[in-house]
Parts: C-alpha cells; structure tokens; sequence
C-alpha cells in the first residue's frame, strides 16, 4: 500500500509503527454550527480510507476531536444569549446526527478539548521548560524559531512568513511568527485554572495534547483538509516535536478542498450548503458515491446536477443487483435439462460465460484493490465495480435461461456489494432478501402462450418464446400484446445481442 505523505512530498510504502495496526488522528470540527457539505467531504475520505484499512486487515483506531472551546462558539453564544456549553452541545449532538446520516462511523475516541485541559496545560509546561514557550501577561506563546525544522510540512520558508506575519504586531509577542497556546481569559468567557492565567487554551496545542495522549508519539497517520496544513498542522508539529523530541505523525494526509463554481466552500464565503439540508433531498448514498468518484487529495467541484447524475448511477447498479438477484433465483432450465435437451454446445457456451464471468469478476476485485492501494483512488476503484457491474448485468439473459451461470453470476452480486460496502456505500435491498416472481405470470402465460404449468419462472419462458415466435411471424400485434402483458406486472422485456430477457422495471 502506498500513500501520498504532505510532509515528504511524495508517495511512500505505507509502514505501520506496529504491524497490522494503525492509529490515526483526523482534526474535527469547530461545534458553533452545522456542517457543511466541504466539512463532510473531508470527514467521508478518511472514513473511507480507514474501512479501507481495516478491511485491508488492519486494526485501526481512530481519533477525532471536538474543538468545543472557541472565539467562534463564544461569539455565537453571546449573540443568541446562550452559554457557549450550550452552544457546544447543541452542534455537537447535530454534528454526530449528520455524520450517521452519511454513514460515518464513529470514531473509536471522539476526546473533547473541554475535557482535556489538564493534559494540554501539562504539554505547554514542558514547551516552557525545554525554552520553547513564553508566559507573558497571562499568555502563552510558542517561540517559532526556537523549532528549527518550523515550516517542514507546508514547505514555507520562514523569512516569508515572516513578512506576512508583520501586519498583525502584538507587543506582548517577542516575535511576530509565534502564536497562541494559553490565553488568559475575557470577563465571561469560559476559563480553566493553570499555572498563567484563568484562561484558555489555544487551538492547536488540543490536538498535540489530546493524539499524544490516546494514540503516544509517533502515530501513524494524521488527517484534515489541506487548508489546515498551514498554520494548524504545522503548529501541531512544533509544539508536539519540541516536547517530546520524536517524530509526531509519519503519514500526513490532506483532503482537498470542495468548492462551488470553483470556490472553496466555507462559512465566511457564504457559499456553503449544509450538509444536513443536502441530506434531507437526496439519498446519502449518492452523495457518498459522488464524493467518491474524485481523489480525496484532488479539489471536488460539486454541483447539484453531478449530485443528480450520481444519484442514477446507483440506481442504474441497485436495478443490475435487483435483477441479477431475480435471474439467479429464478434460472429456470438446469445442466441436465440442457443436455437431454440435446444442447451440448449450449451447455459449452454456459461454461464458456460462467469462466469468462468469474475472470472479470477477479480482474475487477483485483482492480479495485490495486486502486485503493495506490494512495485509496477511490475513482478508480468505483470504476471497477461499475465495469463488474456492467458484466453481471449482460450475463442476466443467459443466467435466467440457464442456471449454469447462477454461481458466477451470484459470486459478482456479492463482490459488487462487499467491494461497494467497503467504500461505506450501503445499498437498499442487499440483504439478501429474495424477491418472488407474482404468480399472475403463470396467467398471463396460459393465456398468451398457452402455458399449462405453475411456475412463474417458466411462465417467463415460455412468454419470451411466444413473443419471439410472434416475431418471427411479423405479428407485431401480437408481440405488444405479451409485451404489455408484462409490463402490467411491473415487467420490461429488454432485447440484447444475447436475446431477449425480462428484468423488474424501475
Ligand atoms: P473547521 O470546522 O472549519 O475546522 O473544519 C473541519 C474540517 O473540515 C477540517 O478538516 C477542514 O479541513 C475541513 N474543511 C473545511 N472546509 C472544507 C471544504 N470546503 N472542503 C473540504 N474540507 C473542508
Ligand atoms: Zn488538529
């Protein structure tokens, strides 16, 4: 497995800490609102990379945090006269709601940064005491350039920042670059007890405490969006390595950025659609498989019409899975049927399809495999289930007629809904509840075909074959006739190069 690492520029052989296991850590979300749909993009690509990891075999544990202290949650308090606990709460508790909705798994720890102040205020004691911190006036700053290797992951050069940094002069700062770890708290705001102040802490110094606690130095991977690199994750880094003197994360994965006509999605852009209000139009499922179809690292351009299309591409598969599944309990003629038939070359073209079949379907799980192996290109690997898609939907005619392909043809059923399941896309109707055929079938065909039997599976036959012989005969009255006959019951004949075959409309 190889994967896109932020800090080396490159992609690399990914080498667990620990055989078999990884620990990972993905940033999580400010609670003062409702997330949007670029929020959810993010949190959906790791959520895909770690089902993908531990279906790979891995044993994943997954961090993610709350920021639930913050001036945008104090500031949203003050505005709606409520506490910022209460503020906090609230979109925590939606935040969780929407992340089901879209089939995001829980991670295994969700810490809160209210809850872990203690383990913060210890890590900004050592930065003091290894002379990589300054208290003044209550504050904490981190001294940037007492951390050599500052600017490492972004790949910014000090010098630059430095510049930039000269707009915003605070005097109690001794240099522009450093930033907040402590901040002692307004009259009203929320304040923890420390050494410095009745204060806060900043916000980069959570996530250094809270992954060095539950997941120690260094862990595997760390994710977030790519708009956190500078300054968060780079911050992250300093404060963490200057502590502890190791490395902090080996694999550092960035999602990109969604935007709306080319626009990064943000809450201070106004351009954002929340996820919860997309959620309440469109099933999950399309979303996710939309979001899927574009690299996590690449920028995703949504639009509700790719949202649309998205939405007929699942459907278009769960039609293929619904019949497949119908023709597979319904092959009507058996092998030893076929051959008192006397139909031996039948019987070769069956085993012909059925080896055919089951190398696509291999060709395609290992399709899907080497794609997400290859730094989880998730568009690739949904288009090799499309592509096994497209194959088991061609064998229906034949699988119907004969049940030699119903193994093959059952086999690439399951591997489209385990390889779909693995990307965290759950389809309607896949467990494996098998749909009757009506026995209205059996009417229809001892009155249009004069079918004495009860098997609505031959029934299905021997209208075929009626039509068909209508055909031949140009009675094309007569073959409407059988066609709507069918399509009463909710039945659509479909003419391929294979012949003709029934599948469910809709
Ligand atoms: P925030 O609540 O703003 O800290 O963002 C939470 C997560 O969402 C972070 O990992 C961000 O990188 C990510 N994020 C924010 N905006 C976008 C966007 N437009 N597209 C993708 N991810 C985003
Ligand atoms: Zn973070």
């Amino acid at each position: 497995m190889r994967l896109y690492n932020t800090l080396t520029r490159q992609k690399e052989e990914f080498v667990p800490r620990e055989p078999g296991k990884v620990a990972m850590y993905i940033c999580g979300p400010t609670v003062y609102n409702h997330i949007h749909i670029g929020n959810a993009r993010t949190f959906l690509s790791f959520d895909v990379i770690r089902r993908y990891l531990r279906w790979s075999g891995y044993e994943v544990t997954y961090v993610q945090n709350v920021t639930d202290v913050d001036d945008k949650i104090i500031n949203r308090a003050r505005e709606e006269n409520r506490t910022p606990a209460e503020v906090a709460a609230e979109y925590t508790e939606a935040f969780i709601t929407a992340m089901h909705a879209l089939g995001i798994e829980d991670p295994d720890i969700r810490p809160k940064a209210t809850a872990e102040i203690p383990a913060m205020i210890e890590m900004i004691e050592c930065l003091i005491e290894n002379g990589h911190a300054y208290a003044v006036e209550g504050d904490v700053y981190f001294a940037v350039r007492s951390f050599e290797e500052y600017g490492k992951l972004s790949g910014r050069d000090i010098e630059q920042m430095q510049s930039g940094a000269r707009v915003d002069i605070d005097p109690r700062k001794r240099d522009p670059l450093d930033f907040a770890l402590w901040k002692a708290a307004k009259p009203g705001e929320p304040s923890w007890d420390s050494p410095w102040s009745q204060g806060r802490p900043g916000w980069h110094i959570e996530c250094s405490a809270m992954s060095a606690k539950y997941l120690g130095n260094p862990f595997d991977i760390h994710a977030g969006g790519d708009d956190l690199v500078f300054p968060h994750h780079e911050n992250e880094i300093a404060q963490s390595e200057a502590c502890s003197h190791t490395t902090f994360a080996n694999y550092w994965l960035h999602g990109g950025m969604l935007t709306i006509d080319r626009e990064k999605m943000s809450k201070s852009e106004g351009n954002f659609l929340l996820l919860k209000d997309v959620l309440s139009h469109i099933r999950p499922q399309a979303l996710r498989l939309l979001m899927l179809q574009t690299h996590y690292r690449s920028p995703f351009d949504y639009s509700a019409e790719r949202l649309q299309e998205a939405t007929a591409a699942l459907e278009r598969v769960e039609g293929s899975l619904r019949n497949q599944e119908w023709a597979i309990a319904n092959a009507i003629v058996t092998a030893d049927e076929l051959l008192s038939n006397d139909q031996p070359n039948k019987v070769t073209d069956q085993n012909d399809m059925a080896r055919a079949l089951l190398d696509h379907i291999e060709k395609k799980h290992r399709q899907f495999k080497s794609s997400m192996d290859d730094d989880f290109n998730t568009a690739g690997a949904v288009a090799a289930i499309f592509e096994l898609v497209t194959a088991a939907n061609s064998s229906i005619t034949e699988t119907v007629q004969n049940s030699l392909l119903k193994d093959a043809a059952a086999i690439a059923r399951q591997t489209i809904i385990e390889l779909l399941g693995v990307l965290g896309v759950a389809l309607e109707g896949d467990e494996g509840h098998r749909e009757e055929l009506p026995t209205e079938l059996v009417d229809l065909a001892a009155e249009m075909a004069g079918y004495g039997g009860d098997k609505p599976a031959e029934a299905v036959g021997e209208l075929l074959a009626a039509r068909q012989k209508a055909r031949e005969r140009k009675d094309w009255a007569c073959a409407d006739a059988l066609r709507d006959g069918l399509a009463e019951l909710g039945f659509a004949i479909e003419d391929t190069a294979a012949g003709a075959r029934v599948v469910r409309k809709g």
